[in-house]
């Protein structure tokens, strides 16, 4: 049983906590509780999102964008662009995004209406480039009017069969350049995946390269956008005491766990082509795994830490595809309960074939061959229609080396257990053993938790509202550099082959009933 010291006030002593944003004035708007929430003023800019009719546009990027919108985040020049093939007019466009008007919910309030008159659409037919000149004179005049000054960010919010050719369309109408002639910069961001597989995500760099430079490009990876990924670079690195034993004497294995309750949705084109390993772990364990192995870059500056990060997927032990069952298990949901509700199978789901072998669930066991995590297994979990919804790191520590109560307590002492929380609760929490109040010598292992939103009430950006404002700041210290994204598919892609070889894809897949925590024996590592 563990007690919960940190529920009792006084517990965790905390320093007033140093705002990392500048006092800033911002026009008076008279929208309530808008503050400044950026260190320097933003450049104007225009903000063209292609796919602007679909799914992530709707229920992430424009409701990033409003929430920024509210709380002082976006530059005052700013203009939003809508573009996709379907017609509609700008007013259309910006009823069909329009938020439910309850008291309390963020169209409330009339801020809707006055962020609303900066949303404009543009229909364009992606196969024919006259359609892309227009839209080229449409941002000239948009300029003009609003003073954006040729700041433009392209927003590939489309299926990624078609990043290239728009990719290419852009730079054609003269719109990618930051140089011949042309005033302001240009950026563009692209949503995982990042190729299907090493070739293809070699392919579409070179697309994005025929009219970008690589500091030109912004491969999103929303997870690390997400405060608690980002503070376990804060956490390991502006203490002094966690940094001496987060190596391979003091740790016995790190746990990096992503379930999730949810299906497939309405993904199923998407995922039936991806799985789990495309889906989460090419990216996002990928990623999260990086911040916890990589070394101290010199400074915290964009390149060195990706210089960093880079090094760890140089480092990780390639797959021992030849038999990939001890290190690797797949699984696929079957019908079940989640959350006291009856769910489909994962091939029942709309879109999925009745005899899909597609794993929904992986969890792999893998290794950093160098001398800090020397022996070290990292156990990367990652599934959907699972009984909660966790992300989470788990650093479990070693034994201590010789017990002096074994005499009174048995041999075993429970290791010391750090957890860093991502979702749901964003915390971080370390098990150490105490004395059990009372005349008997017993152990108690107790929780010490740092919450947080702890003696925080400032603004709190949500991922996409992080990276958008990234974009906008030109800042990429949270995106994909290329040669990660190499990297992590060099190491995925053998064993992908091997999985999805035909007399394996069956032969390794186990079922799993939804709502449990995957197959058996999967999390045993
Ligand atoms: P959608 O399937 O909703 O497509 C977005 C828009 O693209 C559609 O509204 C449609 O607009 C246009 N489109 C769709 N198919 C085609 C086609 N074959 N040819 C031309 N245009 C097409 O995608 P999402 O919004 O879900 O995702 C966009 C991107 O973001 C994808 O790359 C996805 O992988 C990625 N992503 C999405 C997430 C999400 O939660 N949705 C999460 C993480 C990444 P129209 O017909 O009007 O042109």
């Amino acid at each position: 049983m563990e007690d919960r010291m940190g529920e009792h006030p006084g517990n965790v002593e905390s320093e007033p906590v140093r705002q990392a944003t500048a006092s800033c004035e911002t026009e008076d708007l008279g929208l309530s509780g808008r503050q400044c929430i950026t260190p320097e003023p933003l450049d104007p800019c225009t903000l063209v999102i292609f796919g602007a009719s679909g799914d992530l546009a709707a229920r992430k990027l424009m409701p990033a964008l409003f929430n920024l919108f509210r709380n002082g985040g976006l530059p005052d020049r700013l203009r939003i662009v809508g573009c996709a093939r379907t017609p509609m007019e700008d007013d259309a466009f910006r009823e069909k995004l329009r938020p439910a008007e309850e008291p309390g919910s963020p169209g409330a309030g009339g801020a809707w209406d006055e962020f609303a008159a900066r949303l404009h659409y543009q229909a364009v037919d992606y196969t024919d480039s006259a359609s892309f000149d227009e839209l080229a004179a449409f941002l000239g005049r948009l300029d003009a009017e609003a003073g954006t000054m040729g700041n433009r960010i392209f927003y590939l919010a489309v299926p990624p069969i078609l990043y290239e050719l728009l990719a290419r369309r852009i730079g054609e109408a003269g719109l990618a350049s930051e140089r011949e002639g042309r005033n302001g910069w240009a950026r563009i961001v692209v949503e995982k995946p990042f190729g299907h597989d090493l070739e293809t995500a070699m392919d579409l760099d070179r697309s994005l390269h025929e009219s970008f430079a690589e500091s030109q490009v912004f491969r999103i990876d929303h997870y690390l956008a997400k405060e608690t990924v980002q503070n376990v670079l804060i956490f390991r690195f502006a203490n002094a005491i966690f940094e001496p034993v987060w190596n391979r004497r003091y740790v016995s294995r790190v746990r990096i766990l992503a379930s999730e309750t949810l299906g497939v949705e309405h993904r199923a084109g998407y995922y039936e082509q991806a799985g789990v390993l495309r889906d989460m772990f090419q990216n996002h364990m990928m990623q999260v795994l990086a911040l916890i192995a990589m070394e101290p870059p010199p400074r915290f500056e964009t390149d060195w830490v990706m210089d960093e990060k880079t090094k760890v997927f140089r480092a990780l032990r390639p797959f021992p595809i030849e038999d990939p069952y001890e290190n690797l298990v797949l699984g696929q949901y079957g019908p079940g309960f989640v959350n006291g509700a009856p769910v489909p199978g994962y091939r029942q789901e709309a879109g999925v074939g009745e005899d899909s072998l597609t794993p929904t669930f992986a969890s792999m066991r893998i290794y950093i061959d160098n001398w800090r995590w020397q022996g070290v297994p990292f156990l990367l979990t990652s599934g959907k229609r699972l009984g909660r919804k966790v992300t989470e790191i788990t650093i479990e520590f070693r034994e201590v080396p010789h017990s002096i109560f074994r005499n009174v307590l048995g041999e075993r002492v429970a290791a010391n257990r750090l957890t860093l929380g991502i979702y749901p609760e964003e915390k971080i929490s370390l098990v150490f053993q105490t004395k059990n109040p009372g005349a008997a010598l017993r152990l108690r292992s107790v929780t010490m938790d740092f919450h947080y939103s702890q003696n925080y009430t400032g603004p709190v950006l949500d991922a996409y509202e992080k990276v958008l404002i990234d974009c906008i700041r030109g800042d990429r210290m949270l995106f994909w550099r290329q040669d990660g994204v190499e990297l992590s598919w060099s190491f995925l892609s053998p064993i992908l082959e091997r999985c999805e070889e035909c007399e394996n894809r069956g032969r390794m897949l186990r079922f799993y009933e939804a709502g449990s925590m995957g197959p058996e024996g999967a999390f045993d590592g």
